[in-house]
């Protein structure tokens, strides 16, 4: 089964993570611009992480069989810094422009403060101009309340619920969401909050209708391989494949689709790997490694 991770922060993980999530079937990804673990004192620091993802981590996912695409957005804790929130502003519509930009995002609350909710006013609006999808991220405290907030917001300005994907949900909070017509995702974190066995339990109940799983995987204790384990989990306690592959693939492909930047055919029939390939006269490998170089398709010889 081929699934997709569509919220995953690939930059902090290693080339071990790229190749256990391509042996367990993940074709495609999704990484949505979000914070350092620290705040940025600078716009160049934005500007230059936004040209690696659109660029060298698309390089470096390629080098290991797996199509890498991202969301461009001001996340909502340093949206708290006016003076560079504003020049980031300036910043974005470049890179939204960009090829492989899927999305705007994640953007939403993290403490529900005036200046969090005006830069998500003004990114809704700048997603509408360009008529991207929309990531939010939902707050990790007051959950309830900052999503039902950001569904009011995103409702204000007349935006369609099916342009929005609204992340992080649990139990308290997938009932309303799906209710207003949202993409409900669904972050499985290991060990704590939403554990792939509450997954398994969601989609009984709700079914798969609008419902994606994601890992939101990053430089914290988390998981690249939550969305392959949670699949084949929900195989496991007998739900139907049909549900496994909507929650794992085909709703993402769908939310995001609406870019017009996320097409199947692009991972469907990849060109083969060649690590022997570079990036701004860099590859992925250090001295003395052998390079993994595929033949292309037709030329392979079955024996
Ligand atoms: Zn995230």
């Amino acid at each position: 089964m081929k699934f997709i991770d569509p919220h995953i922060h690939v930059t902090s993980r290693t080339t071990d993570d790229y190749e256990a999530m391509a042996a367990a079937g993940v074709a495609a990804i999704i990484e949505p611009a979000f914070w350092l673990g620290q705040p940025r004192t600078n716009v160049g620091s934005f500007q230059d992480y936004f040209s690696s993802l659109v660029g060298f981590e698309k390089f470096r996912a390629a080098q290991f069989g797996i199509r890498h695409y991202c969301t461009i957005g001001l996340n909502s804790k340093e949206a708290n810094n006016e003076a560079l929130a504003e020049q980031v502003m300036e910043l974005m519509p470049l890179f939204l422009a960009k090829e492989n930009v899927v999305a705007v995002g994640e953007i939403g609350f993290d403490d529900m403060t005036a200046a969090e909710e005006k830069y998500l006013r003004i990114q809704l609006e700048m997603a509408k101009e360009v008529n991207l999808p929309i990531l939010i991220h939902t707050p990790h405290r007051n959950k309830k309340q900052g999503t039902y907030r950001s569904m009011d917001i995103i409702e204000e300005h007349e935006i369609p619920p099916h342009m929005v994907v609204i992340d992080h949900n649990n139990e308290e909070t997938c009932e309303e969401v799906l209710r207003r017509g949202y993409w409900t995702a669904f972050t499985i974190y290991p060990k704590t909050k939403m554990g792939n066995e509450r997954m398994v339990e969601i989609v009984k109940k709700y079914g798969a209708e609008r419902i994606i799983v994601d890992s939101s995987a990053d430089w914290g204790v988390s998981d690249p391989l939550a969305v392959p384990k949670t699949g084949n989990l929900m195989l496991e306690r007998g739900i139907p494949k049909e549900h496994v592959e909507l929650t794992c693939y085909k709703n993402a492909l769908a939310a995001y689709g609406q870019s017009g930047q996320f097409e199947e055919s692009d991972w469907l029939s990849p060109d083969p790997i060649d690590q022997r390939s570079l990036f701004e006269g860099n590859s992925v490998l250090r001295g003395g490694q052998t390079p993994r170089v595929d033949e292309p398709e037709d030329d392979r010889i079955i024996q």
